[in-house]
């Protein structure tokens, strides 16, 4: 099969993470009797330097007739003092993402056995927990009308009923694959829109009475996430308390570098990059720790390709990683990026 897709390094530790990835994608495809077909394109910060745009043209074209796109990170330092639009993340990735309407981004947590004790939270919280959180990507106050005015500034917060029913059915349809419950967060005490949310999840979950429901105040879960996160299987939550309850979760994985994600929209069509951002502290370094990056690859040949072998060939070859220690120092091992990338990928291709 020709795996064709496209390729969006990015910036800061972005490069790196996507070179490791790139040698095992390499070595699965040539065991597995594919070939890949990479377009590589600019995005983010480096797109701004090169061309003066964050999303350039060909960028934007090819990502829209891709069926997978595979993502490294956008921003850093270097263009913090740019505004709106001009900025990587504003003017590069969320406009990716709605522009696609990859309105479902979903990101596991399943702490890896090896990993439990680079938490710092104790094991016995860890052991059991297998969830995933299934966040709404493409609505709420990350794309209302934001300003200032003579009082201050504002940033403005709406769901329609069709977003909602969209991302709900999502999960709904996700439990079904897993340990049938969803846990909805919002903080509808509060806010207009998640009293919106409540009752579009209320009535989609009629079409599934085999799956439980059940309602989480964010603040509530932000608590539940670490005391019992064992009890949770899918968690359905809106922009922003997806987006703050996501790098609550990566905590319980032991690190950001191991967790990946995917942002889905109809169809096959995906993106697919780890859930850590450009780590300028550490880029260029040889210390990113590669595997979100590398997992996320194996998700994308799973979702987007149906290569399920392969993908767990992947995956099978990263726990051995995790297991023989032969990882990145942030999770306690001695190699570089591309060291783990060669050995993960030594060990996929077989
Ligand atoms: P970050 O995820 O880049 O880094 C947070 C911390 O985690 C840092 O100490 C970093 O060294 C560490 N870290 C992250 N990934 C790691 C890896 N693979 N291996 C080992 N350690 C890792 O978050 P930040 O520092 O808040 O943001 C840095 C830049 O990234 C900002 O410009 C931000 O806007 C951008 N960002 C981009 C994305 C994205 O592209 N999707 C997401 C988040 C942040």
């Amino acid at each position: 099969m020709n795996i064709n897709f496209t390729y969006l390094p990015g910036d800061g530790i972005g490069p790196e993470v996507g070179a490791a990835a790139l040698r095992v994608l390499n070595a699965t495809a040539s065991a597995f009797g594919h070939t890949l077909e990479i377009e590589e394109h600019l995005l983010g910060g480096i797109a701004i330097d090169t061309v003066g745009t964050p999303m350039p043209a060909e960028t934007l074209a090819s990502a829209q007739k891709t069926q997978a796109i595979l993502l490294g990170a956008v921003g850093g330092p270097k263009w913090d003092h740019l505004k709106g639009a001009d900025r990587p993340e504003l003017g590069g990735l969320l406009p990716l993402r709605k522009t696609l309407q990859l309105y479902a981004n979903v990101r596991p947590a399943k702490p890896q056995s090896a990993l439990l004790d680079a938490s710092p939270i104790k094991a016995e919280y860890l052991e059991g927990v297998d969830f995933v959180i299934m966040r709404e990507l493409t609505g709420g106050i990350y794309f209302g009308d934001k300003g200032r005015d003579a009082l201050g500034a504002y940033d403005e917060c709406r769901y329609s009923e069709a977003e909602i029913e969209r991302i709900a059915i999502r999960a709904f349809e996700m439990a079904k694959t897993r340990r049938h419950k969803v846990t909805s967060v919002d903080k509808s005490n509060v806010l207009e829109t998640s009293r919106l949310w409540r009752e579009v999840v209320i009535r989609v979950a009629k079409d599934y009475p085999e799956v439980e429901l059940e309602h989480t105040l964010v603040d509530a879960m932000a608590m539940h996430m670490l005391s019992r996160g064992k009890d949770f299987d899918v968690i359905l939550t809106e922009n922003m308390f997806g987006d703050i309850l996501t790098d609550e979760a990566a905590m319980l994985c032991g690190s950001m570098g191991v967790i990946p994600s995917a942002s889905l929209g109809e169809g096959k069509l995906g993106l697919y990059e780890p859930i850590h951002g450009s780590a300028p502290d550490i880029a260029g370094q040889g210390k990113a720790n590669p595997i979100a990056m590398i997992l996320s690859a194996a998700w994308m040949l799973r979702t987007s390709f149906d290569l399920v072998a392969e993908a767990e060939a992947i995956e099978a070859a990263v726990t051995l990683a995790l297991d023989e220690r032969q990882c990145t120092g942030d999770i306690g091992g001695t190699l570089s990026t591309l060291e783990v990338g060669e050995w993960i990928a030594d060990h996929a291709g077989r």
